[in-house]
C-alpha cells in the first residue's frame, strides 16, 4: 500500500528539538533568528547601530535612547512562561497529528489548566492573524457545515445552541487536488456570501458550490458560479466534483472530535478554525512549522488575558451580530448609558428621601426648647 508523502514526512522529533535548544545561548539565538532574521533593527527609530548588555542575566539592546530585549514587541513579552515551555507547547501543537487540547498541554508542559488554555489561544490567534488575509483562486470547491458540541443542557447535534456554521472553501488544481483551505464561520445568506467572496476569493476564481442558493451571490463580485445540484447528504460528499472540499471537512470533523471533548464554538469557533486552516497550509513543510510560527509570535504584539477571552464578531445573523464579551465600542457605550442611567436613579430616591424627612432641629429650636 503506497504511503501518503504529507502523512508519513519526517516531523521536528522531540529529541532533535532538546539538543537543538537547552541552553539559554541557544534560545538567545533563536530568538534573534524569529524577531530579527536580517539582524537588529530598533522597533523605534528602524536604525540597525546599536550595543548590547546584560543585566540580571538578560540580554538587552541599546540604540538610540531606546532599550529593548529579545521579547520585547512580541506575543512572549506579556508571559510569564519561559521561552523554552512556549517552544515545546508550539510544536506539540503543530507536530502532532491532530495537534492538543488545552488539557493535553497541561499535562505536557506541567502548567495550571488556566495557563495551558491561554497560551493555547494565543498561539491560536497568532495563526488566526497570519490566515486572516487568506486569499483563494482559481477552482474553488465549497461546502456549508456546522460545528456542533454538547454543552451543559445535555443537547447534542443540531439541536444544539453550541453550533457554529462556517463555510470551508478549498483552491484545487484543475485536476482537483486540493491546494489552499479557508475556513470561516458565518451564516449561510447571500450577504454574508457576498462578504466571504469579497473577502477571500481573487478572480479570476470559479466557486462550485452544491444546491445552496446563498452562494450563487458571488457572481455579483466577479465570482464565477459552477452550481451542481446533488440532493445533499451523502450524494453531496461522494460527488466527485467535492472530493477536496468533502475530505478536508472528513478530516476537520476526526481531527476536532478526536482532540477535544468539547470547546465554546460559538465564542471561539474562529481560533479553532484557523489553527486547522494553518495547519493545512503549512502541512508540505512539517519540519519547519514551528520555526515558521515562532517568527510569527515574534511579530505578532503582546496579548492581554481580557483581548485573548474577549469573543470577536464572526457571527452574522442579518443585520444582527452575534457577540459576547465587551470588546465592541457600542456594548460599552450602552453599558457607560445603563451605569450613568443607574446613578441618576439613585441620586433622584436619595433626594425624594431627604425631601419626604422631617425638618432637621436648628440652633433656634434647641434655643427654644432650653428656654421652655
Ligand atoms: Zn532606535
Amino acid at each position: 500500500m503506497a504511503q501518503c508523502k504529507v502523512q508519513y514526512q519526517p516531523g521536528l522529533s522531540m529529541p532533535e528539538l532538546f539538543d537543538s535548544y537547552s541552553s539559554p545561548e541557544q534560545f538567545e539565538e533563536l530568538m534573534r533568528r524569529w524577531g530579527w532574521p536580517q539582524g537588529f533593527v530598533c522597533p523605534r527609530c528602524e536604525g540597525t547601530w546599536h550595543s548590547e548588555f546584560r543585566r540580571d542575566q538578560r540580554l538587552y539592546f541599546q540604540c538610540c535612547r531606546y532599550q529593548c530585549s529579545l521579547v520585547s514587541g512580541a506575543i512572549f513579552e506579556s508571559s510569564k512562561l519561559a521561552l523554552p515551555t512556549w517552544l515545546l507547547a508550539m510544536h506539540l501543537i503543530t507536530q502532532t497529528k491532530n495537534s492538543v487540547s488545552a488539557l493535553e498541554l497541561k499535562r505536557h508542559l506541567g502548567v495550571f489548566y488556566p495557563t495551558a488554555w491561554l497560551l493555547k489561544h494565543k498561539i491560536m490567534e497568532v495563526m488566526r492573524l497570519r490566515e486572516d488575509p487568506r486569499w483563494l483562486t482559481g477552482r474553488v470547491e465549497v461546502d456549508d457545515a456546522h460545528l456542533v458540541g454538547e454543552v451543559q443542557d445535555g443537547k447534542s447535534g443540531r439541536a444544539s445552541p453550541n453550533k457554529v456554521p462556517f463555510i470551508a472553501a478549498v483552491q484545487t488544481t484543475e485536476a482537483g487536488e486540493a491546494e489552499l483551505m479557508c475556513l470561516s464561520p458565518r451564516p449561510f445568506t447571500k450577504e454574508s456570501i457576498k462578504e466571504f467572496a469579497q473577502k477571500s476569493l481573487a478572480a479570476p476564481a470559479t466557486l462550485v458550490s452544491d444546491g445552496l442558493w446563498c452562494f450563487e451571490s458571488v457572481n455579483e463580485c466577479g465570482i464565477l458560479h459552477q452550481r451542481h445540484v446533488t440532493g445533499g447528504g451523502r450524494a453531496s460528499a461522494k460527488h466527485p466534483s467535492f472530493g477536496a472540499v468533502s475530505t478536508a471537512l472528513g478530516n476537520l470533523k476526526t481531527s476536532l472530535s478526536g482532540t477535544y471533548h468539547a470547546f465554546a464554538f460559538q465564542k471561539y469557533a474562529h481560533r479553532y478554525l484557523a489553527l486547522v486552516q494553518y495547519l493545512f497550509k503549512q502541512r508540505f513543510n512539517l519540519r519547519s512549522i514551528v520555526m515558521r510560527l515562532g517568527r510569527a509570535a515574534s511579530q505578532t504584539g503582546p496579548m492581554a488575558m481580557r483581548s485573548v477571552r474577549a469573543a470577536e464578531v464572526h457571527c452574522r445573523s442579518g443585520a444582527v451580530m452575534c457577540t459576547a464579551g465587551f470588546n465592541l465600542p457600542w456594548l460599552r457605550a450602552l453599558a457607560r448609558i445603563g451605569l450613568l442611567a443607574l446613578l441618576a436613579l439613585i441620586h433622584m430616591v436619595v433626594a425624594v428621601a431627604g425631601l419626604l424627612r422631617p425638618n432637621p432641629i436648628t440652633a433656634d429650636h434647641l434655643l427654644t426648647n432650653r428656654v421652655t
